[in-house]
Formats: structure tokens, sequence, C-alpha cells
């Protein structure tokens, strides 16, 4: 099946000068795959994600996100399926700011009918995987902004949503902390779940199974890699 498929996908921004950031993309991405996208700044990179994250509607074209063509629901609709089937991690965490890691990370399993010792536990669980098991107490700006990332990315994987959508997931984190989190892609990758990762560094990219080249808002070229490495 197909988790994700966009056709002949235009997006103009019109401010003065319209700006083509994507210009008759299409794309499949199939169920349980793990794609990566590269390009240039500006190449339109983290409008497709939106797109595809249902943050934002095409100019033309078609955007289907499991099964649905997402440009025709309504707002609820739209948020209903972002915090269920779509873990989006943003570039810029959202994180409630009242709330602590751990009731962050809780927060999108409330609409799921789990008793709170259940989310409880999924979060802290979670968290440990993050590698923040001793920062469950504290809140957002008590942490620094790769904990931050991290508290958002265990946010968007809690739910376990069949599609992860992830931009730049990696920029803010050390070497170690971003081995951690492409291994924890990894291990939801391998449970069954689509991974879609914008990054503009190579061994970010590398560890997908085809990366998507995008330039002035066109794919460029699709670059299949060879099942390698910690493949099985
Ligand atoms: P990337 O993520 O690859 O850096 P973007 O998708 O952010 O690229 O941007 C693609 C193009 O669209 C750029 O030229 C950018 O300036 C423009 N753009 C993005 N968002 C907006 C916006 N909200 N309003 C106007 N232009 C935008
Ligand atoms: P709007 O439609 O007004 O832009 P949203 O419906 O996207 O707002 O989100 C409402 C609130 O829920 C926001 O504060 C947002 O940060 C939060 N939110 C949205 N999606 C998720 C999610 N997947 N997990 C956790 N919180 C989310």
């Amino acid at each position: 099946g197909t988790a994700v498929s966009l056709e002949d996908v235009r997006k103009t921004y019109q401010l003065g000068e319209p700006v083509h950031a994507l210009d008759g993309v299409s794309l499949t991405v199939p169920r349980g795959s793990y794609t990566a996208i590269m390009g240039p700044s500006g190449s339109g990179k983290s409008t497709l994600m939106n797109l595809v994250g249902c943050l934002d509607t095409p100019t033309a074209g078609t955007v289907i996100v499991n099964d649905t063509d997402v440009t025709t629901l309504s707002d609820r609709e739209r948020t209903s399926l972002r915090g269920t089937e779509v873990g989006f991690v943003f570039q810029t965490f959202n994180l409630m700011p009242r709330l602590t890691a751990l009731e962050n990370v809780a927060l999108p399993q409330l609409f799921q009918g789990a008793s709170k010792n259940e989310r409880r536990e999924r979060a802290r669980d979670l968290l440990a995987r993050v590698g923040l098991a001793d920062r469950e107490d504290h809140l957002p700006n008590e942490l620094s902004g790769g904990q931050r990332q991290r508290v958002a990315l265990a946010r968007a994987l809690v739910n376990d949503p069949a599609l992860v959508l992830a931009d730049e997931p990696s920029g803010n984190l050390d070497t170690e902390t971003e081995a951690d989190v492409l291994d924890l892609f990894a291990e939801f990758h391998d449970a069954g779940t689509t991974m879609v990762v914008v990054s503009h560094e190579r061994h970010v990219a590398e560890r997908a199974e085809r990366i998507v080249h995008l330039l002035d808002g066109k794919i460029e070229r699709i670059e299949e890699l060879d099942e390698s490495g910690d493949a099985d």
C-alpha cells in the first residue's frame, strides 16, 4: 500500500513576486518505507513536509495520506489525523511551556483512551529511549535546545503513528544523541512505521532506504540506497 502520494503538487507563495516553493512534485511513499528528503536551502523541503503533515494546503495537485485526500479535509479532521496517524516532529518544538517533559510527551495520548498510569508509563518509556529519563519533571525552559527537540520527538512517537515526519530532527543534537535518535528511527522503521526525514546532512539521509533530492521546488532525482549496514 501507499502511505503518502503526491500528484503534481504545486505550492506558490504570493508575496509580491510569486515563489513556486513546489513546482509539480509527484511522489509515492510506500507503507513501511524510510525516505529521506535532501536539497539546498529554499528547495521546498519544509513546504513538502508541511503539506504531507497537513499544516498547509497545496495551490494545486493532490496530497493523499493513508488513503485520505487531505486537501479536502476540514481543519478539525486534519488536526485529528495529525495527532493520531501522523507524528510530526516540528522544527520549532511546540512544547507546552507549563507542562513538564513527561506531561508534554503524555499529552497526545489523552485522546487514545488509555489510563493515566498507562499514559505515564508509555511517556516514560519514550523519554528514556531519547535519553531523557532523568529530565521527566523539567519544564521546557529548563531544558537545552537539543533536549527540547528530543522531548518533541518522544511526543511525536508516543502514539505509535503509522507515519512519522521529521524535519531536520537532529539539527541541534550532539553526535552521540543524534546517533540515539537515528537508532530510534530505525527501530520504528523495523516495527513497520513509515519514516520521512528531511536532512541536509548526508550521513543522516543515508540511514533511509532512498533519498529524494529536491532542487528549486522539483524532484531532481531519487537515489535508491543499498540495504546494507544494520539491515538484516
Ligand atoms: P527548504 O525547507 O528546502 O529550505 P522551504 O520549503 O522552506 O525550503 O521554502 C521554499 C521556498 O518557498 C523558499 O524560496 C522560501 O523562501 C519560500 N517560502 C517558504 N515559506 C514561505 C512563506 N510562508 N511565505 C513566502 N514564501 C515562503
Ligand atoms: P491550529 O489548527 O490552531 O494551528 P492545531 O490544531 O494544530 O492548532 O494544534 C492545537 C494545539 O495542539 C497546538 O498547541 C499544537 O501545538 C498542539 N498539537 C498539535 N498537534 C499535536 C501533536 N501531534 N501532539 C501534541 N500536540 C499537538
